[in-house]
């Protein structure tokens, strides 16, 4: 099956790479992918496939399906598009987005060819960075009646999805009093006082977390000029942990210590998340061994994390609903460049990453085949998914 899948690819590789390309040259962030949505919709239509575009209240979200007979198992695969600001492409979205499109076209041709019951869905999944486009396609109802899901993403390295940390945004806001700094003083009240004390107190608390947690913040406003005590002052932290137990409790002390800082400053804050929260991914065995046997196959080593990786990603929200994985590729053989770099986004529009994407692609294909055609690989992903 896995040959079939890398012809049918094979045949779609020019406009799959005029697809890439074009996304690559066209960065678009959070929630602005307009030409990437429109441009990725055009090429599933050109190969016979009806788009719903826009949906589930998104502007730039997409949907496509697939089906044969009726009743059977209903696989999705998710494409991302969304660049970052400053650095386009430099978390390689335009490949997510190819990889998603060819896996799907793999997937649907091979399904009419080999008479295999059952759905693949194509979902277009804007804001990945920052925005949780997932997030809300999941509450709108994108995975309803959905078996399992899947995505690949570009990395430094191949491996199989070892999960990752659940992300909670948090924006704080002091409010202080402004005075002359030299010449009244004592009537002000310091908002950056607060923050700086915030940072101080999370500094600590860093001490006496878990390995698998991370807090990190920055200063966003915090005043104009020296000689004004400054009555306002934002910060903005993510609070992560591989392991969910753990985010209450991080909450908390982090609430906590904010308190701590109003009482030593006398300014009063206000705490509210600046985007949807992420959840930690849910890794799933016998797709990541589906996954990696089809890279194999393919002449790509594959790695196996034996830790959560400490970033996030929205498709976690997908993996705590129905059993997914979100594997890595590599852009690059000679370096390990790191994602959210300029390096990173110049090895998304190389042939090695391009190349790479397409084997993630059939990969992805043949997941989706399998769980629709083979019953016993379908009920064992879905015991992994219930013991987790
Ligand atoms: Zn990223
Ligand atoms: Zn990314």
């Amino acid at each position: 099956m896995l040959d079939k899948i890398v012809r049918h690819i094979g045949a779609h590789r020019n406009e799959l790479r005029t697809l890439s390309d074009a996304l690559w040259n066209h960065p678009e962030t959070a929630y602005h992918e307009h030409f990437a949505s429109k441009t990725a919709a055009e090429l599933l239509e050109k190969c016979g496939y009806a788009v719903t575009i826009p949906c589930y209240g998104i502007e730039t979200a997409f949907r496509c399906e697939y089906a044969q007979g009726s009743g059977g198992p209903v696989f999705a695969i998710a494409s991302e598009y969304d660049a970052l600001p400053e650095i386009g492409h430099g978390c390689g979205h335009n490949l997510i987005c190819t990889a998603g499109i060819a896996a799907f076209i793999a997937a649907a041709e091979l399904m009419k060819e080999e008479g295999i019951s059952g759905k693949v869905i194509l979902l277009g999944t804007p804001a990945e960075e920052g925005g949780g486009g997932k997030v809300k396609m999941a509450a709108a109802g994108c995975l309803d009646g959905v078996d399992a899901a899947i995505m690949a993403h570009p990395s430094g390295i191949n491996c199989t999805d070892a999960g990752s940390t659940a992300n909670c945004g948090l924006e704080v806001i002091f409010h202080g009093k402004a005075a002359h700094a030299a010449a009244a003083p004592e009537k002000g009240i310091n908002a950056l006082d607060a923050v700086n004390l915030l940072f101080t107190g999370v500094n600590t608390f860093r001490q006496y977390i878990p390995e698998h947690a991370r807090i990190h913040g920055v200063i966003l406003d915090g005043g104009e000029v020296p000689n004004v005590i400054p009555d306002y002052a934002r910060c903005r932290f993510y609070l992560r942990s591989a392991d969910e137990s753990w985010c209450p409790v991080l909450e908390k002390r982090f609430r906590d210590i904010v308190k701590g800082a109003e009482l030593m400053t006398g300014a009063t804050a206000e705490i509210a998340p600046f985007r949807p929260a992420y959840r930690a991914r849910k890794p799933n065995t016998p797709m990541n061994m589906d996954y990696a046997e089809s890279m194999r196959a393919q002449g790509v080593e594959v790695e196996i994390p034996e830790k959560a990786g400490r970033g996030s990603s929205d498709f976690g929200n997908f993996s705590q609903v129905v059993p997914g994985i979100h594997p890595y590729f590599a852009v690059s053989d000679t370096s390990v460049p790191v994602p959210h770099s300029k390096e990173f986004a110049a090895c998304a529009k190389e042939d090695y990453g391009f190349d790479n994407a397409l084997r993630a692609a059939a990969a992805l294909a043949h997941e989706a085949l399998r769980f629709m055609a083979d019953p016993a690989f379908r009920e064992a992903v879905k015991a992994d998914f219930a013991r987790r």
